[in-house]
């Protein structure tokens, strides 16, 4: 699994880093930062999760 977030789309609601903390993080304003790119398969449901609850549709995965 590859990961890509759309900082310019994320609206900072934070879903992602409760969900995937050790992929996901936030900037001071808020803003995602992805940690990790490829993460490991046991975050991989998680990832997927964030990707599907994210209010802005601002995380793309890709098969690897
Ligand atoms: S869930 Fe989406 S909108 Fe919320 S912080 Fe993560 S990337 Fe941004």
């Amino acid at each position: 699994m590859h990961v890509e977030v759309d900082q310019p789309k994320c609206v900072a609601s934070g879903q992602c880093v409760l969900l995937a903390p050790d992929v996901f993080d936030q900037d001071d304003d808020g803003i995602v930062e992805l940690l990790d790119a490829d993460p490991s398969p046991e975050h991989h449901d998680d990832v997927r999760e964030s990707a599907a609850v994210c209010p802005a549709a601002a995380i793309r995965l890709a098969p690897r």
